[in-house]
């Protein structure tokens, strides 16, 4: 994707113009083949906007959008069947996301007719269940409704219906938020274990750093509609140079985390959208703020950290050199 935008206007009328929210606003990011992009931030930062667009659930304002050498943003007909045959999408809500009045077998063998109207009822069948097996769940399951599991059955089920198709992408938005913390892993496993064997792109959208620790490559962190700081989920971890990252792991327990570190409490609300800051829109809540912040915007350029690790903070050199992390403990 590069140099997408996403505004929505918003209460016009006739006597008053419409105010543009800026939802996504100039982002460009690139996964690999085979790679695992997480796309992090609070709600409200843009990255399900981000990520419908890229499955053309919703049209960009501008900007390009590109898989496999194939425009994403002006495919049409066959072209647009076969890149949401090759891309699909991972709902957040998996209950909502499912049809309650079809059966598990015809949920997951719809998109099998779609893509491949050639097999017969038959042959559909053993494919439907040989994609409720890749998932974990049992044969017998095809002949039951959405609402007789448990939720992450379901998600199981939402995978297995995104599976049918056979897409070498899949985009996943806060496919476990919506679950109990004990089932979350289950599902994170699931996802980055089918990647594996088959091959999978993943770009994983998250709200919580921690999910997405243990299964991602790349991450790419967004505040207010752009992205401050992406790079190496390792190097992210161990050596982040936007406050705004800074921030959002001092919230994830240590436990989790790995080592102790400084604490960079993340105050106040993120502002509006429809009325973003002046200059680096993380200004207003950022703890090492200078005036200039307030008029200049900063743009990502690369860190002193690992290659492809970018931030966008006028002063991110500074504030690494004086407030260095804590001494790695064992844990
Ligand atoms: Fe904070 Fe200024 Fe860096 Fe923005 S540019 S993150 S306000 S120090
Ligand atoms: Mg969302």
């Amino acid at each position: 994707a590069t140099n997408l935008s996403r505004h929505f206007k918003v209460g016009g009328s006739l006597f008053r113009k419409p105010k543009i929210l800026r939802a996504v606003e100039d982002v460009s990011l690139t996964v690999q083949q085979g790679e695992t992009l997480a796309i992090v931030g609070e709600s409200g930062c843009g990255k399900s906007t981000l990520a419908r667009m890229l499955m053309r659930l919703i049209e960009p304002t501008s900007g390009q959008m590109t898989f496999e050498g194939r425009q994403i943003d002006l495919a049409q007909g066959r072209a647009l069947t076969e890149l949401r045959r090759d891309m699909q999408f991972i709902f957040q809500d998996p209950f909502s996301s499912l049809n309650p009045r079809m059966t598990v077998g015809r949920l997951v063998g719809e998109p099998i007719e779609t893509h491949a109207p050639q097999l017969s009822a038959r042959e559909r069948r053993a494919k439907v269940a040989e994609l409720l097996a890749q998932v974990g769940l049992r044969p017998e399951h095809a002949d039951r409704y959405p609402h007789e599991f448990s939720g992450g059955q379901r998600q199981r089920i939402g995978i297995a219906r995104a599976l049918a198709s056979g897409p070498k992408l899949i985009i996943g938005d806060e496919p476990v938020s919506a679950l109990d913390v004990s089932v979350q892993a289950q599902v994170i496993n699931l996802l980055a274990d089918l990647r594996d064997r088959l091959g999978l792109t993943l770009v994983v959208i998250a709200h919580d750093l921690a999910v997405i620790r243990h299964m991602s490559d790349r991450v790419a962190v967004m505040y207010l509609g752009s992205v401050v700081e992406e790079g190496g989920t390792d190097d992210i971890f161990a050596r982040p140079r936007h406050p705004y990252t800074r921030a959002l792991l001092s919230a994830i327990p240590v436990a989790e985390y790995g080592r102790t570190r400084q604490q960079i409490p993340l105050e106040g609300e993120m502002p509006s959208p429809l009325d973003p800051p002046s200059g680096c829109r993380f200004h207003t809540r950022c703890p090492f703020a200078r005036d200039a912040c307030k008029t200049e915007a900063p743009v990502l350029r690369a860190t002193d950290t690992a290659p492809g690790h970018r931030a966008a903070c006028h002063f991110f050199e500074e504030i690494a050199a004086e407030n260095p992390p804590p001494p790695a403990t064992e844990g």
